[in-house]
């Protein structure tokens, strides 16, 4: 036996509410992976043959399927992440949604076009298509098991490909239930498998041979490891990691929405929401009475029972971390205190004026937390927005600002008079900038995403005077440089 050899070939999954094992899957290995990709080679000849019209009615199956089993998933996410079940069930309404959406989009945003071939084209009929990678490499998180890889699935599948899922170790039935649900649907060919275990599976994914794209969602150190291992074969990425998202309240807003949106945004699935609300910088003349709401409706929060605990134990000492930072930084709670943790669970915490060099305004909290820091005006709030490595999403409260706000945001979603509100709708492309990550998953930019365009320019009539051909008379090039000074040259 060699010391790699020793690893467990099994491990648990555990309710992160009683640390009960509710699950034990086996750790793949890269002939195990290499195994699943191989697999999904064969059937991506099979589900791309199909055409767009062959896969809808498949792909309509499993949405039906799933959608009449949302309270079975729902209840598969819940012993995993521990959060509430509407929650769960919220997730895989999304999910559905997009699964639906993308199915029916992809003949639309993928199928063969014409594009006008120009003057020098002429004499060509010019068309672009999107024909699938293959096989893609989804990598996923534990904070929405279902709906987080689903942007990548669901539009992967859509677009002809056959995918190989590594979810979470923290939840790797949720990852088996959902391919098992898609096998009940389409039985044919295994579409989509799972492989699970911790970071070294995802890596052999990321190198096994016959990959055409990983999609990864997680965090940023951990998409950096995989670009670096995609690297070695040339294997594009798509890099969707963590967030430090803002939200702007602005003086004429509407307070009381923009509290409830922060207090949502902020803590549900107990802040661990890459989109989720973690700083908000707010106008100062109604900094004032926008602290009152923000208080009125964290009080009114239960760790336990509004929001779970935190899925990945270790979380809670970074959440810690964090608060304590900003209370010794000189911020002021108006919610929760410097010990917001209890087994397992983490209070509600809302800290104002928080300078902004604290970490718990530049690094990700993943926690109930909320930062909340007057501005002077709008550009001290754009400014300060901005001044982040991320950028992932942000919210705007604002009257009769808010889509010009948004337009001055480094980040790849806004929600204007709302939060979160982008990812529920499918036609938007979802992904950010910087440490954020790129590439989009959701919407026509999704559909591409998991497809390479290829051109094809077809002549439909042979010139008199050939161009790219050694036959070329020089008066011809004559001619044609006098013409393109005429028209080019002015
Ligand atoms: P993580 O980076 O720890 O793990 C993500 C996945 O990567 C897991 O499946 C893990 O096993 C795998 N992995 C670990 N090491 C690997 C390696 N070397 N090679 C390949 N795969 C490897 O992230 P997490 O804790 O599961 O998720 C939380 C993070 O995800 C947060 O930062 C959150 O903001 C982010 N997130 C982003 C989005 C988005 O759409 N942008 C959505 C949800 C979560």
């Amino acid at each position: 036996m060699t010391a790699t050899d020793a690893a467990p070939r099994t491990f648990e999954s555990l309710d992160p509410r009683t640390g009960d094992v509710v699950g034990t899957h086996p750790v793949h290995d890269a002939a195990a992976v290499q195994a699943a990709v191989d697999k999904a080679a064969v059937a991506a000849d099979w589900w791309r043959g199909l055409g767009f019209d062959g896969r809808l009615p498949r792909l309509a199956a499993w949405r039906s399927l799933l959608a009449n089993r949302i309270d079975d998933l729902a209840g598969v996410i819940v012993t995993e992440t521990g959060k509430p079940l509407d929650d769960a069930r919220l997730e895989l309404v999304l999910a559905v949604d997009h699964l639906d959406w993308a199915a029916r989009n992809a003949k639309r945003v993928l199928g063969r076009r014409s594009v006008r071939a120009g003057l020098l084209g002429a004499n060509q009929a010019a068309s672009v298509s999107y024909p699938p990678l293959g096989v893609v490499g989804v990598i996923g998180p534990w904070n929405y098991p279902v709906f987080t890889p689903m942007g990548s699935i669901a539009y992967a599948l859509a677009a002809g490909n056959t995918v190989v899922f590594k979810p979470s170790e923290l939840t790797p039935g949720v990852g088996r239930a959902l391919a098992d649900t898609l096998a009940e649907a389409v039985p044919d060919a295994p579409l989509l498998q799972v492989v699970t275990g911790y970071g070294e599976t995802g890596a052999a994914l990321c190198r096994a041979r016959g990959v055409g794209k990983i999609a990864f969602t997680g965090s940023t150190a951990t998409g950096k490891r995989v670009m670096a291992a995609c690297a070695e074969n040339l294997v594009p990425v798509l890099i969707e990691c963590g967030g430090k998202d803002a939200m702007i309240v602005d003086s004429d807003a509407d307070l009381a929405a923009a509290a409830d949106a922060a207090v949502w945004g902020g803590m549900s699935n107990a802040g661990q929401t890459c989109v989720g609300v973690e700083r908000v910088y707010v106008l100062g003349t109604v900094a004032d009475a926008f602290a009152a709401e923000v208080t009125k409706r964290a009080l009114a929060l239960r760790a336990g029972e509004s929001f779970g605990p935190m899925t990945m134990p270790a979380q809670a000492d970074v959440v810690a971390r964090h608060v304590a930072d900003a209370l010794a930084a000189g911020g002021t709670a108006l919610v929760g205190g410097p010990d917001p943790v209890h087994d397992g669970l983490v209070d509600p915490v809302v800290i104002a004026d928080v300078p902004e060099d604290s970490v718990a305004v530049t690094e990700e909290t993943f926690g109930p937390v909320l930062v909340v820091n007057r501005v002077q005006d709008v550009d001290d709030a754009v400014r300060r927005a901005n001044a982040t490595g991320y950028g992932l999403g942000a919210s705007v409260f604002s009257g009769a600002r808010g889509e010009e706000i948004a337009g001055r945001l480094r980040c790849g979603m806004v929600a204007v008079n709302g939060v979160i509100s982008f990812a529920g709708i499918p036609a938007l492309p979802f992904g950010g900038v910087g440490d954020s990550g790129f590439g989009r998953i959701h919407g026509d930019d999704g559909l591409r995403e998991f497809t390479r365009p290829q051109a094809v320019a077809r002549q439909r009539f042979a010139l008199p005077v050939p161009l790219t051909s050694f036959r070329r008379p020089a008066s011809a090039m004559k001619g044609l440089v006098r013409m393109t000074r005429l028209r080019m040259g002015r």
